[in-house]
């Protein structure tokens, strides 16, 4: 070992899915969402003022920050935004969770969560969801240092309603809650209508899903005023110039078209809904999704057996080999066309 090495920070990183540089494959693992963003989004690009790239973007993102503030029908001073939503979660834990009490999420769960608070040395705790893979509210009532719910929960596909989740604000006034709602577009309910009556309530989303946007790296989050006020602080202390001219232009002509965003949601719900049909008829059993994405299991051959024949067919879809789920794939939804060669294969390999 090298004398500087023993000073080199140990961190365990978050494992992000594979990127195959393969030219004919269905790619159903990272979540992406198989059509294109708007087509505001091209007009857009095409008018990017390249010699204005000289000059450093907007710090404050004002142009972003209004046209989520318009669309979501909240203040500008409740927006903030961020490289993806991980930029946002990893700076809501900076930000928020100085306590010296645990903050609290799911044993299975978005597996960023438990990197974060040991990279920010957050101490944290981990309630087990219930065998149907329930987050259990109770869980929450303890005495925490803050609280961070996904919902729809990932990799689990389930999304509660707002009343459970107005229970755990409810039973939590004392702490930030962060609400992760990157894929609240396929069938949720939006937890942005509870940020008025909940002061500690922080919503965060994404444009990487339902907006077609993983490649621009875009996410947000609604809040009250101050809480959104300490992230801008704290972002300002470590990066001035998160959001690039790019993100920020295709950002705002992406919200621009709100019929082409609820066309593609509705597109991949009645997907989900017909791959449901067809996985169960396969003998493979899941939660009911409200996500862009299947948590599935067959009743006799192993997950990580068609992980790995999936695979040979350049099928790609996501499998975690860890406790309580290394017997579940999380398969994307893709386009029809993707999702028909997918239940092809299956039923041949399983006939
Ligand atoms: N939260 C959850 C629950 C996710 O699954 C993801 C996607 N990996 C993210 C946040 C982060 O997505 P992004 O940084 O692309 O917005």
């Amino acid at each position: 070992m090298r004398p500087w090495e023993k000073y080199i920070r140990q961190v365990d990183p978050y494992v992000p899915g594979e990127q195959p540089k393969l030219s004919n494959m269905i790619k159903l693992n990272t979540n992406e969402n198989p059509y294109p963003p708007a087509s505001e989004v091209q007009k857009a690009m095409q008018k990017v003022d390249v010699p204005a790239l000289r000059m450093y973007p907007d710090p404050t993102s004002e142009d972003l920050v209004n046209a989520l503030a318009d669309t979501y029908h909240v203040n500008a001073d409740q927006v903030f935004v961020g490289v993806g939503s991980d930029d946002v979660l990893g700076m809501a834990f900076l930000t928020f969770f100085g306590s010296s009490k645990p903050i609290l999420f799911p044993d299975i769960t978005y597996s960023f969560y438990d990197v974060w608070a040991k990279l920010y040395k957050i101490p944290y705790e981990t309630p087990a969801l219930d065998e149907n893979f329930c987050i259990k509210k109770e869980d929450y009532y303890a005495e925490n240092g803050g609280v961070v719910i996904a919902n729809p929960n990932a990799p689990t596909s389930i999304c509660e309603n707002l009343d459970f989740i107005e229970d755990i604000l409810q039973h939590n006034q004392d702490v930030v809650v962060i609400v992760d709602e990157a894929y609240i577009d396929f069938g949720g309910e939006s937890a942005i209508s509870l940020v008025e009556k909940y002061e500690n309530l922080l919503v965060v989303q994404t444009f990487s899903k339902s907006r077609s946007m993983a490649g621009m790296r875009i996410g947000f989050a609604i809040g009250n005023s101050r809480l959104i006020k300490a992230l801008n602080d704290v972002k300002y202390a470590y990066n001035s110039y998160t959001m690039s001219r790019l993100a920020l232009q295709t950002g705002v002509a992406s919200l621009k078209d709100v019929a082409y965003f609820e066309e593609t949601c509705n597109k991949i719900i009645t997907t989900r809904e017909r791959v449901k049909k067809k996985m169960k008829d396969l003998g493979f059993s899941f939660p009911d999704s409200k996500t862009n994405f299947l948590f599935a299991t067959h009743e006799s051959v192993p997950a990580k057996e068609l992980f790995l024949a999936l695979r040979e067919q350049n099928i790609f879809v996501r499998y975690f080999e860890k406790p309580r789920i290394d017997n579940y794939l999380r398969i994307t939804i893709g386009t029809d066309e993707e999702m028909d060669c997918f239940l092809n294969f299956l039923e041949s390999y399983l006939a």
